[in-house]
C-alpha cells in the first residue's frame, strides 16, 4: 500500500516534470492547437496564392519543418500569445519577425536539399535560419545589427541548432569564405540584388529575395543561376520586408 502511494507520487513527479520541459508529446505542448491551426493557413494561402507564386502546395519537407521549430521562442515574451499568428510581429530594433506564410513560402521556393549549405541575409529573431537549419546541411546567417544577432545566436544554439553559423556584418557582400552558396536568401527588401550574393550562388543555386526601392513596391524575385552562369528571374508576389541597410 505505502509503495504503490509512493509509485504514484513518483510518477507525478515525472509528469509535472515532462510538462515543465515542455516534452512528452502534444498534449503538453500548450502551443501544439496553435501551431497547427498555422499550418492550416499556410496551406490555404499557398492555395489562394499558387498561381503567382507557382507553389500551390508546399512539399512536405517545408511543412514539417515549420511543424518543428517553436516559433514562440523566438517572438519577445509579450508577444507569445501572438507567436503563431500568421503575421509578422515585432522583434525589437524596428524589425520584425516575417509572417509565417512567407517564411514557408521563401523556403519552399528555394528547393533546399538535405546537402546544401545555405546563406541567410538577416538573420533577425533567427526563426527563418532556424527554419532551412531543419531541411539542410549548413546555414550561414548574417545580422547587420549586433544585439539583433547576439540574440538570435544565443537562442540557436540554446535550442541546440548546430548546423547554424552566424556572424555579425553588412549581408550585403555575402559571406565569401564559405561560398558558393546552393541557396541564397535574403530577408530585408533591396532596391537591386547585391552583385556579390549573385556571384556567391552556385551554378544550379537559387536566390530568393525582396526588390524594391524603400517606400516603394517591393516583390519577391526567385533567381536561379543557370549552369552556364546565365541568371532567369521570375517575380513573385508582392511583399512588404524592413529595408537592407549598409553599414558604411
Ligand atoms: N529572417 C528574419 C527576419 C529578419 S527582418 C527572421 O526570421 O526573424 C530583417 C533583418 O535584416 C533585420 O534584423 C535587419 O537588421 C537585418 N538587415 C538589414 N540590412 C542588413 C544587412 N545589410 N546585412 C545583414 N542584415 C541586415
Amino acid at each position: 500500500m505505502a509503495s504503490e502511494t509512493k509509485r504514484r507520487s513518483i510518477l507525478g513527479t515525472l509528469g509535472l516534470v515532462a510538462a515543465l520541459a515542455g516534452g512528452g508529446g502534444e498534449a503538453q505542448d500548450p502551443y501544439a492547437r496553435e501551431r497547427e491551426a498555422m499550418l492550416k493557413e499556410i496551406e490555404a494561402m499557398a492555395r489562394d496564392t499558387g498561381e503567382e507564386t507557382g507553389r500551390a502546395v508546399f512539399s512536405a519537407g517545408v511543412m514539417a519543418a515549420m511543424a518543428r521549430v517553436p516559433r514562440q521562442r523566438f517572438v519577445p515574451m509579450s508577444y507569445a500569445a501572438l507567436a503563431y499568428a500568421n503575421r509578422p510581429l515585432p522583434i525589437g530594433h524596428g524589425q520584425t519577425i516575417s509572417q509565417p506564410y512567407i517564411v514557408a513560402l521563401m523556403t519552399e521556393l528555394l528547393d533546399i536539399d538535405a546537402g546544401d549549405t545555405v546563406l541567410e541575409i538577416g538573420t533577425g529573431s533567427g526563426y527563418q535560419a532556424a527554419v532551412l537549419a531543419e531541411l539542410t546541411r549548413h546555414v550561414y546567417s548574417i545580422e547587420i545589427i549586433e544585439p539583433v544577432g547576439k540574440r538570435a545566436a544565443a537562442l540557436l544554439s540554446q535550442l541546440g541548432y548546430k548546423n547554424i553559423s552566424t556572424r555579425i556584418g553588412d549581408g550585403y557582400n555575402g559571406w565569401p569564405e564559405h561560398a558558393p552558396f546552393d541557396a541564397i536568401i535574403v530577408t530585408a527588401a533591396a532596391p537591386q540584388v547585391p552583385p556579390a550574393l549573385v556571384t556567391q550562388l552556385k551554378p544550379g543555386g537559387r536566390m530568393v529575395i525582396p526588390v524594391g526601392a524603400d517606400g516603394e513596391v517591393q516583390f519577391l524575385h526567385v533567381m536561379v543561376k543557370q549552369l552556364d552562369g546565365t541568371i532567369s528571374t521570375r517575380r513573385s508576389l508582392p511583399v512588404r520586408f524592413v529595408p537592407l541597410t549598409r553599414s558604411d
